[in-house]
């Protein structure tokens, strides 16, 4: 058996490196060892070298899967180039080539070689590679063979099988999965779809000290373009300007190039002449900035870049950390900012209603296919737009995709669009995954909220990205925006003016003050301490949100469910909205007075100081100005990015959706709670908005009829005597029904008139 020495001397040997980077030694140790493997490291965290350096010790050859055949190509080139003996077998080559590739192998001619995915569809191949000695199974991007990861790829389901069948002697061979993406369920995942057997899991790498991650709250975009000419400005290198679209790199690659920046623009829809040069003149580093989309990055490997400003909010902090992980390869100092303007939520939001659309628009649009008396018809998306109502087209395109996939409808190709009704069923008869549907879009709008989280987080961002990744490494000396606030921009309000001077504009907002914690006046202090008092009440146990809802007397479900409305401190600030509720909570925790703890659902609690400042004993000073309202709302058991019940419950709508499905489904409250890990009164909340949305939810289903007439009862005779409230209504009533059971008679006659 190999031992680690090799290891050590085949590094320098082979790949000229004088030491491990983090993390790697302990996975070369675990895969040396004849153990299965998870490696999670960010891109360019030297996730290669853990399968390339075992394949030069072990007797057979190393199977390295990896999707991206460009890349294929530069891994084996690099092999190669180190005089390691290694081939790819993919699509790009015939099926000749194949073959003789495959005898070569069994010749035992290569350590390594690169295959796709899709190959393994081929029994053939599989049969040919029962020929081979293979030591080492290495899944490259494992997060594809997970559902819930953002890059699924089918293929990826076939390689458990696939590595069992190539075994020799009935020993399938040693398995090593490596990707950039940490979430827990994701690896999980991994692990199962790939049948690795007792794993080693390694996280690391994911911390880049170098980079300054800094979060920038933007109130207009003239702001943002005023910041990211100031980090231009200052930077002694280049950098990259990420933005959401491609009419934002247009716009801001103008306004910078106004300011006598140089600056181009990169996006897909540009000439393939037009990148290339963009791309050369930004790798000779002739342009202070490249302004580009996503599309931009891959396979740039220019190690100094100097900042990496996002223009727009990122949909997840997968993306997000991806993309900064591009400044700074180098190891010098390197400044990432997020511009963030909360509107940028709406963006994703759009894309995420056309990604995954409601089942009730999925059975809209059947139901207006089916309204045709002709099963062949010449219609588009734009053309159902008008008649639904529904303006995102992407919205109707995935919900044709999905009845296509379904087997209700059949679409046609290429420029043809006709669409064919291949059965007409009842609508509540459609055998869409509406769970799968479902899921995968709360799986996608918790990413969106973590990264909200992330630009509002108030504590130090370079720690919140490890533990949002798993990374368990302590980080010092951190030069976050939390972290080294003094290193705040200085200059915006000149350069804002400037701004304004050479746009001529007359519609830009002069930027407030940023003047750092105040004395409270009586009135707020006063404020203050009924704030400190609720959080003391709710003793650790809710967020943010929950205290601002039950300090304004919000009737939101989980308040009540939790019967909050019970709290002396309910209701005691009334006159308050919710966002300058969690903007002083916000500036509280600041100030060291509420203390935040938990990532995923964050808590908040008093602080020995919040306790001195409730009793009246002490004063603080707060940054009221310039900390931000919290957007959020988990008003709802689930991450939810509402901002408060005045406006419409957007995304909280599929947590409703799941609930609904699983009653269709036939299932009670305890039934559906104990399917999805929620508390019954948090099912009976969803299923009373649902009844008040006008759903068709049938009481008799949820509550015996007895009950449901003893509750009608009592909300009658209430009302006569002019009683108000649950309570009222409860007393009146035997121990055994609940609040739930009353909200859901109440949602019921509440229920719209259809
Ligand atoms: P990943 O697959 O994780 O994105 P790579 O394996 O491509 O990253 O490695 C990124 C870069 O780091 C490559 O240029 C590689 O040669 C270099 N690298 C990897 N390990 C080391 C090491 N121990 N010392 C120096 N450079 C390394």
């Amino acid at each position: 058996m190999p031992t680690f020495e090799d290891a050590q001397s085949a590094l320098e040997q082979f790949f000229s490196f004088n030491t491990f980077r983090e993390g790697q030694a302990d996975v070369i140790r675990a895969v040396l060892a004849g153990r299965d493997v998870v490696v999670v490291m960010p891109t360019g965290g030297g996730k290669s070298l853990c399968y390339q350096l075992p394949a030069l010790l072990f007797p057979g050859v190393t199977l390295v899967i990896s999707p991206l055949i460009a890349l294929m190509k530069d891994q084996v080139d690099a092999l190669n180039a180190r005089r390691i003996p290694a081939t790819v077998i993919n699509s790009s080559i015939s099926f000749e080539q194949q073959l003789a590739r495959l005898r070569a192998l069994a010749d035992g001619e290569f350590r390594l070689v690169y295959v796709a995915p899709e190959r393994f569809r081929n029994e053939r191949f599989v049969e040919a590679l029962r020929g081979v000695n293979v030591s080492l199974f290495a899944v490259d991007e494992a997060h594809c063979v997970s559902q819930w990861g953002h890059d699924f790829r089918p293929d990826y389901l076939r390689l458990q099988a696939a590595a069992e069948a190539i075994g020799q002697q009935g020993q399938r061979p040693q398995m090593i999965a490596l990707t950039a993406t940490a979430t827990p369920r994701v690896r999980e995942d991994i692990a199962a779809q790939l049948g690795l057997r007792d794993p080693a899991s390694f996280i690391a790498g994911f911390d880049r000290p170098n980079l300054a991650l800094r979060v920038v709250p933007c109130k207009t975009d003239n702001e943002r373009i005023a910041r990211a000419a100031q980090i231009i400005e200052r930077s002694d290198g280049t950098g990259i300007i990420y933005t959401a679209t491609r009419k934002a790199v247009e716009d801001v690659t103008q306004q910078l190039q106004s300011l006598k920046l140089r600056v181009a623009g990169y996006h897909a829809g540009l000439g393939e002449a037009t990148r290339t040069s963009v791309q050369d003149r930004f790798m000779a580093g002739e342009l202070h900035a490249i302004v580009a989309t996503n599309a931009f990055g891959m396979g740039v490997d220019k190690r100094d870049l100097r900042f990496v400003t996002h223009y727009n909010l990122p949909g997840s902090l997968e993306a997000y950390y991806q993309e900064v992980g591009r400044a700074g390869r180098d190891g010098l100092p390197s400044v990432c900012t997020l511009l963030f303007n909360y509107i940028d939520t709406r963006t994703h939001e759009f894309f995420l209603e056309g990604s995954y659309p409601t089942p009730d628009l999925v059975r809209d649009v059947y139901a207006c296919l089916l309204g045709y008396e002709r099963d062949e018809l010449d219609l588009t998306a734009r053309e159902l737009s008008p008649r639904l109502g529904v303006r995102n087209e992407l919205a109707l395109n995935a919900s044709l995709v999905l009845l296509e996939k379904a087997g209700h409808i059949e679409r046609g190709t290429g420029s043809h669009s006709a669409l064919r009704i291949l059965e007409r069923v009842a609508r509540n008869a459609l055998r869409v995954d509406w769970h799968e549907l479902v899921k995968r879009r709360q799986a996608e709008e918790r990413k969106l909220r973590e990264m909200v989280n992330y630009a509002y987080h108030t504590g130090c961002l370079r720690r919140f990205i490890l533990e949002y990744f798993g990374d368990s490494k302590e980080v010092s000396n951190c030069h976050c925006s939390h972290c080294q606030p003094q290193m705040r921009w200085k200059r915006i309000e000149e350069a804002v003016e400037e701004l304004n001077a050479r746009q001529q504009s007359a519609s830009n907002d002069p930027l407030p003050p940023d003047d750092g914690p105040r004395a409270l006046t009586d009135e707020e202090h006063l404020t203050v301490r009924k704030i400190l008092s609720c959080v003391a009440r709710l003793d650790g146990k809710f967020g943010k949100n929950i205290v601002a809802g039950v300090l304004r007397g919000s009737r939101a479900s989980k308040i009540l469910s939790n019967q909050l409305d019970q709290l002396s401190t309910y209701g005691l600030l009334r006159a308050y909205a919710q966002d300058e509720l969690t903007r002083f909570l916000n500036a509280l925790i600041v100030a060291g007075c509420v203390r935040q703890s938990g990532l995923a659902y964050p808590v908040v609690s008093l602080t020995e100081l919040g306790r001195q400042v409730m009793h009246d004993r002490a004063r603080v000073a707060l940054d009221l100005a310039s900390v931000a309202a919290d957007l959020s709302d988990d008003v709802g058991e689930e991450p939810v990015v509402v901002v408060s019940e005045k406006t419409t419950p957007r995304i909280a709508g599929a947590t409703l959706e799941l609930t609904f499905e699983l009653y269709q489904q036939g299932l009670g409250i305890a039934e559906i709670a104990a399917r999805r890990e929620l508390k019954p009164g948090t099912i009976a909340g969803h299923l009373a908005d649902l009844i008040a949305d006008g759903r068709p939810i049938n009481l008799a289903d949820l509550l015996a009829t007895d009950d449901q007439v003893l509750i009608e009862n009592a909300i009658a005779e209430n009302e006569q005597t002019g009683q108000a409230g649950l309570r009222a209504i409860k007393e009146r009533l035997p121990e055994r029904i609940g609040f739930d059971d009353i909200r859901l008679v109440l949602a019921a006659r509440r229920k719209p008139a259809s």
